[in-house]
């Protein structure tokens, strides 16, 4: 006895999946590459706003560094600090101004120029409050306050202390925005 054959509907794994399966890969990538494309062209236009603005940044960091350097600089003998202690131990008081370091104490007067200051450079651009010899080590010597790290901001103020440390001062943004 012949019993029928029943057609049966093929699975639906046998189905021939590979020409959708295929499809669907290829839909993948090309949303893929469509995202790229558009991070890629996205980040593009974020490097291109802001390119002017980091060179900018890196070479006004670069002045503050220097002009530490000619606040303090330990590696040296021709910073500002060393030059004031000299100055101080050999005459047993401070200098009435910045310019009597050089030459005796000071070997070069290119110290007293701020790299940050639009001056021409024999202008000595560090404030100077002539220490007493018996002030506390924390007394305020010298100060610059040329270095206008972002724009529409109070600059940064460098403080070169008696006792020979930098303080370096970053505006507070709350209050640059309260003073608008
Ligand atoms: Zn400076």
């Amino acid at each position: 006895m012949n019993v029928p054959i029943q057609p049966t509907n093929p699975p639906e794994s046998q189905e021939p999946s590979t020409p959708a399966g295929r499809r669907t890969g290829t839909s993948c990538a090309l949303v893929f590459v469509g995202v790229l494309v558009i991070l890629v062209v996205l980040l593009g236009a974020m490097i291109a706003v802001t390119a002017h603005k980091i060179p900018r940044f890196f070479s006004k960091a670069k002045s503050l560094a220097v002009c530490q350097m000619h606040l303090q600089d330990s590696n040296s003998e021709s910073d500002i600090a060393g030059a004031l202690a000299r100055y101080a131990k050999w005459n047993h008081k401070y200098p009435d101004k910045l310019t009597d370091l050089y030459p005796t104490f000071l070997n070069s007067k290119s110290l007293l120029h701020c790299p940050a200051d639009p001056r021409p450079e024999n202008v000595v651009s560090y404030e100077y409050m002539k220490p007493d010899i018996n002030a506390p080590g924390d007394t305020v010597v010298v100060v610059c306050r040329h270095h206008v790290m972002m724009p529409d901001q109070p600059p940064w103020v460098l403080k070169l202390l008696k006792n020979g440390s930098v303080v370096r001062e970053m505006p507070n943004p709350a209050d640059s925005r309260s003073k608008k």
